[in-house]
């Protein structure tokens, strides 16, 4: 719980619920743990939405406590579900709408929205619980001889619906099962994992090298997405994601080095050297397939030296965004090292977190005034280092001298602790909002510094085309080229189509404005139509004759992922309106 309110505070629902609800299916994260607001956000919310403490004396959105129940039949064989139980054992093979539910929807707004009005649409027959590699090719095999639809949930934290299985068929649900350390091998600073291990378990077992392998040191994984208590190694790499270091360690596209599928033309495995010029890259194609090609099994990661001693925290305020992106870029392109976490947040945001942060209930408020930072105008930039003790150092050096000539003023590492410490529990705050309508959800993209102002400009002007949105943009993965830029929209909503229809135009004004459609979020098959259109023709035939090879009868994740069994008028051209 935040601190104490002054006035009145609206009862955040923080009770207990029944472990098989549609509540213990759309909570983020673990079922007693909550989030709720500071009063100055609380406060700051009210004032822009035009609410008042009434509208928070009761929840205006199912809280979604009853047992998940729903009337789809299964229409797989008991054939054929003997044939899974003899693979798997017969306890790990569900097929009661608990289980189905469970694993059938991710956790983009879209989803929790469904959840709370109890829609139970494009779920499993049956869920498996697969324990090793060979399971793994045993089901996939039988999938193909028996032409069943196979989905993969990892850790669930899809924001794209990418575990959606609109065909039904079987998923496997990665994560009871499928998650034990293959090999660790320090010489080459390396660990194979399985790929349901989750993000905790990975960085313990790293953390522990000494004890559980008899390392000589410690080390890290270097991969922090915000979902990463959440989601597993297997999700990361499909969907070529990135963590909130990647500007230091890099995106999990530049971590994995080899992987090992089980695919419908049978198992495709990477080897570990360090780099070669033997063809196109193998883990390149394979990364991004998002379960369209096969099933990821074995990832062989890079490590790093863990080393959180080293850490050097710093944060600015820049008078306003052209100048904060001047000094990003700077700091980016001057060759004297990465800084690990940085955060660049446009005016909007700025004022958001300073009220999320606490901030403004520090005398730092005075001094912006005193110092001319105006407060719709100023950008908050926050970061640190890693690295060896003397990089981390230096790297900090230069990006605080880069900021000072741009005019930033410091606010010592303060910002940063205070961000640091609230990075995996802000997903909390969302559940704990939307009980009274308020939702929010995020989208992002990449974009070269050339192009920066005009895409941050087009997104935010369709964002703020909704009456009452807020809509706070940030820089969180920072290159010498350019950087992604991610939205968080809050708004006040309650029905998943309007919610669709808003979203669809946030992913058409990004691939209108000349940006990626994603940079790390993957595709699934939310953002799906709008894929071919934004990467061209010839070049997405270049996918589809992936698909075609690996996955001829279309069993693996089908029903619109990356776009592959689209029909052509559902897909969005950048010339295309949005609703012709
Ligand atoms: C609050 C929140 C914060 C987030 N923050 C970040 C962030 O900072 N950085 C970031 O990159 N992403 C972020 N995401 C998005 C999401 O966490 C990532 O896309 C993540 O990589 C998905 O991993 P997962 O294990 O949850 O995958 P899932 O959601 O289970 O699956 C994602 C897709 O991969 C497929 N898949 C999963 N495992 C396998 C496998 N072994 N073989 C084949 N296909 C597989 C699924 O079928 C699905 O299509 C965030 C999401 C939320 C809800």
């Amino acid at each position: 719980m935040s601190h104490p309110y002054k006035g009145f505070e609206p009862e955040w629902f923080d009770s207990e619920f029944s472990k098989n609800s549609y509540r213990s299916i759309f909570k983020w994260g673990e079922p007693r743990q909550i989030k709720a607001p500071r009063e100055s956000l609380y406060t700051m919310l009210k004032a822009l939405f035009g609410l008042s403490d009434k509208n928070f004396e009761s929840y205006t959105e199912d809280l979604g406590l009853e047992d998940v129940s729903f009337d789809l039949p299964v229409s797989l064989t008991e054939a054929q579900l003997m044939a899974f139980r003899e693979i798997c054992g017969t306890e790990f093979v569900r097929t009661d709408d608990y289980a189905r539910l469970s694993v059938a929807y991710g956790k983009t707004m879209y989803d929790l929205m469904r959840l709370r009005r109890k829609i139970a649409e494009n779920v499993p027959d049956a869920v498996l619980y697969p324990e090793s590699k060979e399971q793994i090719e045993k089901i996939v095999a039988l999938c193909v001889k028996e032409k069943i639809p196979l989905y993969v949930y990892g850790g669930g934290s899809s924001v794209t619906r990418g575990v959606e299985c609109v065909r039904g068929g079987v998923s496997l649900d990665m994560r009871l099962r499928f998650n034990k350390v293959i090999s660790f091998n320090e010489i080459d600073q390396t660990i194979t994992v399985e790929a349901g291990m989750s993000g905790p378990d990975l960085e313990k077992t790293l953390n522990n090298a000494v004890s559980l392998f008899g390392a000589k040191r410690a080390y890290t994984c270097g991969h922090f997405p915000q979902s990463f208590e959440y989601s597993a190694v297997g999700g990361w790499v499909v969907t070529r994601g990135a963590g909130q270091n990647s500007t230091y360690y890099g995106c999990i596209s530049d971590i994995v080095l080899a992987q090992e599928y089980a695919t419908p033309v049978g198992t495709i495995k990477s080897d570990t050297y360090p780099r070669k010029a033997t063809g196109p890259d193998l883990d390149q194609i394979m990364m991004g397939s998002e379960g369209t090609f096969g099933v990821l099994t074995h990832v062989t990661l890079r490590i790093f030296r863990y080393m959180p001693e080293t850490i050097k925290r710093f944060s600015f305020m820049f008078k306003d965004w052209e100048t904060a992106q001047a000094a990003a870029r700077e700091i980016m392109q001057s060759e004297a090292g990465y800084p690990s976490v940085f955060r660049l947040s446009d005016p909007e945001e700025t004022s958001v977190m300073l009220h999320l942060y606490g901030v403004m209930e520090t005398p730092l408020k005075h001094l912006f005034k005193l110092r001319g930072f105006e407060p719709n105008k100023m950008c908050l930039f926050l970061s640190f280092t890693n690295g060896e003790k003397g990089f981390s150092k230096n790297a900090a050096k230069h990006a605080k001298k880069v900021c000072r000539k741009f005019g930033g003023m410091s606010l010592t590492g303060y910002v940063t602790k205070s961000w640091e410490e609230g990075r995996f529990n802000d997903p909390y705050l969302r559940d704990t909002m939307q009980d009274f309508s308020i939702v929010t959800d995020t989208m992002e993209c990449s974009v070269n510094w050339s192009n920066m102002s005009a895409v941050h400009a087009a997104v935010r002007a369709y964002c703020k085309s909704r009456p009452k949105t807020v809509c706070m943009t940030h820089m969180s993965h920072v290159y010498p080229q350019g950087a992604n830029l991610y939205w968080i929209f809050i708004t006040e909503m309650s029905d998943p189509e309007e919610y669709r229809a808003y979203h669809a135009g946030i992913l058409d004004a990004i691939q209108k404005s000349g940006a990626s459609m994603s940079h790390h979020h993957g595709i699934g098959k939310m953002f799906a139509p709008w894929l071919e259109g934004s990467v061209g023709e010839n070049e997405y035939d270049v996918f589809r004759a992936l698909k075609n090879h690996f996955d001829p009868d279309n069993l693996m994740n089908p029903g619109g992922t990356l776009g592959f069994d689209l029909p052509e008028d559902k897909k969005i051209r950048k010339d295309k309106k949005l609703y012709e």
